[in-house]
């Protein structure tokens, strides 16, 4: 599976990322920040963010990445909490970037480091047919979802992939949420394979990447609501600065986010950063957050805690 054939960051990503460490978020002092571990089940749960680390040689990247792609160069988990906490978030779900491949060692040893703050969505290989066994091993280290990425060619391909129908058997045996990167044209294809895998935890990234190119299309977004038939099927609300006008406070997505509760309901929603993309010159974490957290007034106290922390705290720390 080469991810990139779908999911290519720059074309997803417009702002430059390099200026996040510019902005000095990113300071190697700041770590000192991230050194007492608060309690964390009462602050606010990122449910998306990729961390990776300058150092190759302890964790080289995978064929075909080169330094260069690490933009902005370094993210540690250090680097992140220290950009997190100061905003009361105190979980984070990471997300196994694309750099590492198949290696989830980093984002694995993150997790042990900072027991009970980071949950782990991995990528495994479903071309193996031991991948049940492997999601197993990663779920005893604290994994609970598995990352897919996909537009409509590869979704329609998965009703006949032995290895993807063994991935969503295991999620189900397991309760282990297939994590999905998909295009809006992919949602179909995901519907049938909600018909039947019924009982597989579903999480959508980015709201299926609707508005990706600018206006939010009500056709699409008809088809993402729709999905909420299926009481396993959960939907991130992120990546704001991909979407949309791609600038904060970004108010014109409040009209998904509102069809979304409508459909869903709040308890089938979470908040996410996707970090470090969204700390970048001209988005930052704090909009993202207030969008959420502030703005929004249809939503409940009630709406932002479920979305802001009780979902993914149910999904990803349980
Ligand atoms: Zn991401």
């Amino acid at each position: 599976m080469d991810p990139r054939a779908v999911w290519t960051r720059r074309s997803f990503t417009h702002a430059s990322l390099a200026t996040v460490a510019a902005a000095g978020l990113l300071r190697p002092g700041n770590e000192t920040a991230a050194a007492a571990e608060p309690s964390a089940a009462d602050g606010f749960v990122d449910a998306h963010v990729h961390v990776w680390t300058p150092d190759l040689d302890r964790y080289p990247l995978a064929e075909g990445f080169t330094r260069g792609d690490m933009q902005p160069p370094s993210f540690t988990a250090d680097e992140l909490l220290a950009a997190a906490r100061p905003l009361g978030i105190s979980r984070v779900v990471l997300i196994q970037m694309s750099y590492y491949g198949f290696d989830n060692r980093y984002m694995l040893d993150c997790m042990a480091a900072h027991p009970g703050v980071f949950g782990g969505v991995g990528i495994v290989d479903h071309e193996q047919p031991d991948v049940a066994d492997t999601m197993r091993g990663m779920a005893v280290r604290g994994v609970r979802g598995f990352r897919l990425y996909t537009n409509r060619e590869k979704a329609e391909a998965w009703q006949h992939s032995e290895g993807i129908k063994r991935m969503w058997t295991a999620g189900a045996e397991q309760h282990l949420a297939m994590c999905l990167l998909a295009d809006p044209d992919a949602l179909p294809a995901v519907k049938a394979m909600c018909q039947a895998f019924p009982n597989t935890p579903v999480v959508i990234d980015h709201f299926a990447r609707i508005g990706m190119r600018g206006a939010v299309d009500p056709q699409q977004l008809a088809m993402l609501t729709d999905l909420a038939r299926f009481p396993t099927v959960h939907v991130k609300v992120s990546a704001f600065y991909a979407l949309g006008t791609k600038a904060p406070p970004y108010d014109d997505l409040e009209p998904m986010i509102k069809a979304l509760r409508n459909a869903y309901g709040a308890e089938r929603l979470m908040w996410a950063s996707d970090g470090p993309f969204q700390l970048a010159e001209g988005q930052g974490y704090e909009p993202s957050l207030a969008l959420i957290r502030d703005r929004c007034p249809f939503l409940s106290s009630r709406d932002r805690d479920a979305i802001l922390r009780g979902t993914a705290s149910r999904l990803f720390f349980s």
